[in-house]
C-alpha cells in the first residue's frame, strides 16, 4: 500500500476538521482537510516541523509528542509567518507504525477564531498585569517586547518602550551609569550562558526616609524548538524588606561580636589584674609562716587562720586559671598541636603527679588493650584527665577505677568512682558555665571545670558521656579518634 493510501486510512480512523500525520521527529507527513474561515493551503504545511507550528501559551509545542498524547491541548496554530489561530489539538501515537496523529479544530465554538485569540490575549493579559511581581519580555537583543503594568504604571511610557532597547530607557529615564551597566552586563551573560541570572539593584535614597528600594531582577532565557533563545523573560521582585532586615541583622551581629570582645578582653584582663595581688597574698602567707616559726610562735588558732587563706587562695587561683581558660576558648584562641603519644602513660603521669597522697584509697588504672601511639594534644588531655579525675577525688571517697580501651579508630577511657553522684535531671545542665549539681553545696568548685573539658574534647572531635546515680557513683567515658 502506498503512503498516501495508508495515511488516508489512519486519518479515517480520526477523522476531524484538519489532521495532520507527523513521524516520531515531529515532522509533518501528511495532511488532510482545512480549517473552517481560514483561506490557506495546508498541504505546504509537509515537512515542517510540528513544534514550531503550534504554539502552547509560552512556550512552543513541546518534544517529546508522547507526553502529550491522549490530552487536549490548547494554542496557537501558526500557519503563516504573520498569521494564526487558536486551536485545541489532539495526538494520538499510532504505535504499530510509530506515527502521530494530530487533529486539530478551532478553539472554541463559541467564539470566531479571532475572538478566540482575542480571548487567550486578553487572559494572560490580566494574568500578567495581576501579578504582584513585573515582568517584562526582551528581544534577545535587549528589545522590549511586553512590559507589564506592574513594572511600569504609565502606559504612555509603556508603549513608547515597546521595542525600544534597555539603554534607550535608561537614557531617558536618566537611571544611574551603574544600573545601566549591571543590567546590560547581566543580560549579555544570560545569551552568553543561555542560564537564569538573579542580581540584586539597589535604588538608593528612593525612599523618602532616604532608605533604598532593593529589587531583585531575573533574566530567564526562553528557547524555541530549535534550541534558540527566543526571549527573554524578566522579572523582579521587591526585596526591600528582606534587605533592610538584612542589614539590621548584620549590623546587630557587628554589635554582638564587639560586646563579645569586649566581654572576654574584660574578663582576661580582671583576670590579669587579679593574679597579681593573689601572688603578693600568698607570697605573704608564706612570709608570715615563715616569721611564726622563726620566732617560735604557735597558736592553733592563727595556724587555721593561715590554713583557711591558703585554701582561699588556691580556689581562687584556679577559678581564674578555668575562667582565663573559657576566655581564650571563647575567641578559638586555644592552640592545639598533636603529638603522636601514649595516653595510658599519660593517665599513670597525672595519678603520680596530682595524686600521690590519697588516704586509704586508691586509684587503679586498667588498660585492656594494645596501647599504641595516638595523635592528641597532650597539654589539652593532660587537662582534661586530671579535671575528671579531681572531680572523683573531690565528690567520693572510695576507690577509683580508670579504663583505658582502644579499638581501631577510636581510644575510650572510662573515669569511674564511687561517691555522690548526680541526680539525674540535672546531668544534662552539668556542661553548662557555673553549673553545679544541687548535691555538691559542700563542696569547693566553680562549675567551670566540664565546661573546659568539654571544649577540649571537642578539639580532639572527641565527646564525652557520663553514667551517673545518686549515691552509687558516676562514670565519665571520653572517645577520640585515634587519628586527627
Ligand atoms: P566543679 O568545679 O564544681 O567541680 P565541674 O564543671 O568540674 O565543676 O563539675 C560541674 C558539676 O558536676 C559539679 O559541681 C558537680 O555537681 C558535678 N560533678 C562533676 N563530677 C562529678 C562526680 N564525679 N561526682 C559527682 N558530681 C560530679
Amino acid at each position: 500500500m502506498s503512503d498516501h493510501l495508508f495515511f488516508e486510512q489512519l486519518i479515517e480512523k480520526y477523522s476531524n476538521e484538519l489532521v495532520l500525520i507527523s513521524d516520531e521527529q515531529g515532522f509533518i507527513k501528511h495532511v488532510k482537510g482545512a480549517l473552517q474561515s481560514v483561506n490557506f493551503n495546508f498541504e505546504d504545511l509537509i515537512g515542517l516541523q510540528i513544534s514550531n507550528l503550534i504554539v502552547e501559551k509560552d512556550s512552543p509545542f513541546i518534544h517529546p509528542l508522547l507526553n502529550r498524547c491522549n490530552q487536549e491541548v490548547v494554542g496557537l496554530l501558526k500557519y503563516t509567518k504573520a498569521q494564526q489561530i487558536a486551536i485545541q489539538s489532539h495526538i494520538y501515537y499510532e504505535d504499530k507504525n510509530s506515527l502521530y496523529v494530530i487533529y486539530i479544530k478551532p478553539t472554541s465554538s463559541f467564539y470566531s477564531e479571532k475572538k478566540g485569540l482575542e480571548q487567550i490575549k486578553i487572559f494572560y493579559e490580566n494574568l500578567l498585569n495581576n501579578l504582584p511581581v513585573d515582568v517584562v519580555v526582551f528581544s534577545p537583543d535587549h528589545k522590549y517586547l511586553y512590559i507589564n503594568k506592574i513594572a511600569l504604571s504609565d502606559e504612555k511610557k509603556r508603549n513608547w518602550l515597546i521595542g525600544k532597547t534597555d539603554q534607550e530607557y535608561a537614557e531617558k529615564f536618566q537611571l544611574a551609569p551603574s544600573h545601566i551597566k549591571g543590567r546590560k552586563e547581566t543580560f549579555r551573560k544570560v545569551i552568553e550562558t543561555g542560564n537564569l541570572i538573579e542580581y540584586e539593584e539597589e535604588f538608593k535614597g528612593k525612599y523618602k526616609n532616604g532608605s533604598s528600594k532593593w529589587l531583585l531582577r531575573h533574566f530567564k532565557p526562553i528557547y524555541n524548538s530549535l534550541g534558540e533563545i527566543e526571549f527573554v523573560l524578566g522579572f523582579g521582585l521587591d526585596i526591600s524588606d528582606r534587605k533592610k532586615a538584612e542589614i539590621e541583622t548584620l549590623k546587630n551581629l557587628e554589635k554582638q561580636k564587639e560586646l563579645i570582645q569586649l566581654k572576654n578582653k574584660f574578663v582576661s584582663t580582671i583576670s590579669h589584674e587579679f593574679r597579681t595581688p593573689l601572688a603578693t597574698i600568698r607570697g605573704s602567707i608564706d612570709l608570715l609562716t615563715m616569721f611564726l616559726e622563726k620566732n617560735q610562735i604557735k597558736h592553733p588558732k592563727i595556724n587555721q587562720f593561715i590554713v583557711n587563706v591558703n585554701n582561699e587562695v588556691f580556689n581562687l587561683n584556679n577559678l581564674l586559671n578555668e575562667v582565663l581558660m573559657i576566655g581564650r576558648h571563647d575567641v578559638s584562641l586555644t592552640p592545639v598541636n598533636f603529638t603522636n603519644g601514649n595516653l595510658l602513660e599519660l593517665i599513670k603521669k597525672i595519678v603520680a603527679q596530682n595524686f600521690p597522697y590519697l588516704d586509704n584509697r586508691k586509684i587503679t588504672v586498667i588498660s585492656k588493650t594494645p596501647n599504641h601511639a595516638i595523635q592528641f594534644d597532650p597539654k589539652l588531655m593532660f587537662h582534661v584527665l586530671s579535671n575528671i579525675l579531681s572531680n572523683a577525688v573531690k565528690y567520693s571517697q572510695k576507690d577509683i577505677i580508670v579504663v583505658l580501651k582502644e579499638y581501631k579508630k577510636v581510644t575510650t577511657v572510662t573515669i569511674e568512682d564511687f561517691g555522690i553522684g548526680i541526680p539525674e535531671h540535672e546531668q544534662s545542665k552539668l556542661f553548662n558555665s557555673f553549673y553545679r549539681a544541687s548535691n555538691s553545696i559542700n563542696y569547693q568548685g566553680t562549675g567551670l571545670g566540664l565546661v573546659i573539658v568539654k571544649n577540649f574534647i571537642e578539639l580532639h572531635q572527641g565527646k564525652i558521656e557520663l553514667v551517673s546515680q545518686l549515691n552509687v557513683g558516676t562514670k565519665f567515658k571520653i572517645t577520640i579518634p585515634n587519628n586527627q
